[in-house]
């Protein structure tokens, strides 16, 4: 029997990995059922005959980063002598969800009409359940991969991937010449990067008095109102000619920035009293051709000078995340070969692309120094209600992955 053939006839088994994930709500915020999570995925990496090791990240770096809950990662390995290795990356946390279901909850996992409902079924439970099909097919039907592979199962890429991806990465505990990120690009394309993403909190202090005599105090609130609006105006020179990228596919992308994604005021906040303070929160996606370090000098610039006239309140400007864009060359070996893989399984021409989103792809790339790509399932709603994976989706995609693991690079 080859890999293919062994991955159709066990679908169910694909199925049932990926519904005991789900039912595990390892949500993030906060980080919940992390260690049942790695201990689920250490125990089936250790049926398939890998060599598992779990990592806790430090409490000490936990304190620093403002958490409670231990994080922990779990790397996976199947040696072969002499060969290069490649890594295959999944983060296993989940945002939170809410809202009307339409089948089942979003950690009862139902199968329905093809697909398989769940909070991260696509996002990206799937790929992790596909990326063990595909090494259980190699085992079971008696091959061996044509290239080491080393796998990781890592926390909090929805909240950054510091302590995740990031942690495995600047700890050297990543120990492979190539890596596969099983998210950000799906189908027939093969993802080569992603846009970076800079994160800030604007923080507005004024004066509270009565309502009766507001002159008394400083609206913190109005001032917000004053500084987003005069933000408004300067976002639009983000779409300067100057400052457009092609992606990988030739189509056409510029600088965003989302204002006020989350917006508030503080404690004693009254009908009746001078709102004393006020906050918004500020999205900036970094493109390939731009650096984080750049896009906030500017951005931070650009907040002075709106804040400069204001008078009688105090603004400062927190920086809550940043992480750099990547994007490599489609003429590597490692995008070449894993595009041989999709074009076989998938039967039709391969592209490259590169995602809007981000991943964890640049801890590996601009981190790690190693060559890297994107590849995964193709799920719908991911981070809405009723997220989903075709089951077939799931079949196809563990077929990329056993294919690639077997033809190699
Ligand atoms: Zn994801």
């Amino acid at each position: 029997m080859d890999v293919h053939e062994y991955i159709e006839q066990h679908q169910g088994r694909l199925v049932r990995d990926l519904q005991a994930m789900v039912c595990l709500p390892t949500v993030n915020p906060p980080g919940i059922d992390y260690r049942k999570m790695v201990d689920w995925l250490a125990r089936r990496c250790a049926g398939l005959g890998l060599e598992v090791a779990v990592h806790q990240v430090p409490q000490e770096a936990l304190r620093r980063a403002g958490l409670e809950l231990p994080r922990y990662n779990a790397v996976a390995r199947w040696p072969v002598r002499a060969a290069p290795a490649v890594h295959f990356n999944a983060h296993y946390d989940v945002v939170p969800a809410a809202g009307k279901w339409r089948c089942g909850s979003p950690f009862a996992p139902e199968v329905r009409g093809g697909w398989l409902y769940g909070r991260g079924s696509g996002d990206m439970k799937g790929s992790i359940a596909a990326l063990l099909m595909g090494l259980e097919a190699l085992r079971r039907t008696g091959r061996e991969p044509a290239f080491g592979v080393e796998c990781s199962f890592t926390a909090d890429e929805e909240t950054g991937g510091e302590l995740g991806a990031g942690y495995l990465v600047r700890q050297g505990l990543v120990k492979a010449d190539y890596a596969v990120v099983c998210e950000g690009a799906s189908g027939n394309r093969v993802g080569l990067g992603h846009n970076g993403v800079l994160w800030l909190e604007v923080e507005i202090e004024g004066k509270a008095a009565h309502a009766s005599s507001p002159e008394q105090g400083h609206n913190a609130f109005e001032t917000m109102a004053e500084l987003v609006w005069r933000l408004r105006a300067w976002k639009k020179g983000l779409q300067a000619p100057a400052r457009r990228w092609r992606d990988p596919n030739g189509q056409e992308r510029w600088p965003t920035l989302n204002i006020g994604g989350v917006f508030g005021g503080g404690t004693g906040d009254k009908v009746n009293t001078v709102p004393a303070r006020a906050a918004f929160s500020i999205d900036r996606r970094v493109l390939p051709s731009e650096t984080v370090t750049r896009a906030e000098e500017e951005l931070r610039g650009a907040l002075e000078k709106a804040a400069a006239p204001l008078r009688g309140v105090r603004v400062r400007v927190h920086t809550r995340l940043r992480l750099d864009p990547c994007v490599g060359e489609g003429t590597g070996t490692l995008p070449q070969a894993f595009a041989r893989a999709v074009q076989r399984v998938r039967r039709q021409a391969s592209a490259f692309s590169a995602t809007r989103g981000f991943t964890d792809l640049h801890y590996f790339v601009a981190e790690g120094g190693l060559p890297g790509i994107g590849y995964g399932v193709k799920g719908e709603q991911a981070h809405g209600v009723d997220e989903r994976v075709g089951v077939r989706e799931l079949v196809q995609t563990a077929r990329v992955y056993a294919e690639f693991m077997q033809r190699g690079l």
